[in-house]
């Protein structure tokens, strides 16, 4: 039968790397050049229907900046998914989206759905950071790569579809009935 996952998601990287600007893509399907910047968090609803599963995502944008960073684990306790971004034209982001990895690996839900956006892909000409080195770590940490732009659109619903299906499986495994 259709199962319903409600799933909570969170988005972290480096101010500036696009993660509201990926929320508002793929919840609004717009592009805003001058984003304002996050006050601590905002909270957005968004349901995919993915093989034989509704999920519906509780999305959590959260400030990236060092000085919230104690906040951090509060937003992404509990959270089924992550979207780790940093921004392909900054070497300086990805090392910083490389932390998060690792906090969320040591500190976050153990089963957690975890995807590495490269954002700014409409930006080549400016690129930092090669798709070899970001696939290359993303394999080695178990999560799936995607390179994005929510300014074009490419690729942004395509991340949160692999995190739904992803988690539509995991059910399976976990309720076989
Ligand atoms: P956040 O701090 O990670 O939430 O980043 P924002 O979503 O606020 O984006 C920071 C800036 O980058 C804003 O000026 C956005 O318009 C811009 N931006 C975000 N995503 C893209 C993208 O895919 N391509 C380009 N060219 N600019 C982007």
């Amino acid at each position: 039968g259709n199962k319903n996952i409600n799933a909570k998601l969170v988005l972290l990287g480096d101010v500036g790397a696009g993660k509201s600007s990926l929320v508002l893509r793929f919840v609004k399907g717009q592009f805003v050049d001058f984003q304002e910047s996050t006050i601590g968090a905002a909270f957005f609803s968004q349901t995919l229907a993915v093989n034989d599963a509704t999920v519906k995502f509780e999305i959590w944008d959260t400030a990236g900046q060092e000085r919230y960073h104690s906040l951090a684990p509060m937003y992404y306790r509990g959270a089924a998914a992550a979207v780790v971004v940093y921004d392909i034209t900054n070497q300086a982001s990805f090392a910083r989206a490389k932390k998060w990895v690792q906090e969320l690996q040591a500190q976050g839900n153990p089963n957690m759905v975890m995807a590495l956006a490269g954002n700014k892909a409409d930006l080549p000409d400016a690129r930092k950071v090669t798709t070899e080195e970001a696939q290359t770590y993303a394999q080695e940490n178990g999560l799936f790569l995607m390179e994005t732009s929510a300014k074009t659109a490419i690729n942004v619903n395509d991340v949160f579809y692999e995190i739904a299906k992803r988690l539509s499986q995991a059910q399976q495994v976990q309720n076989p009935s």
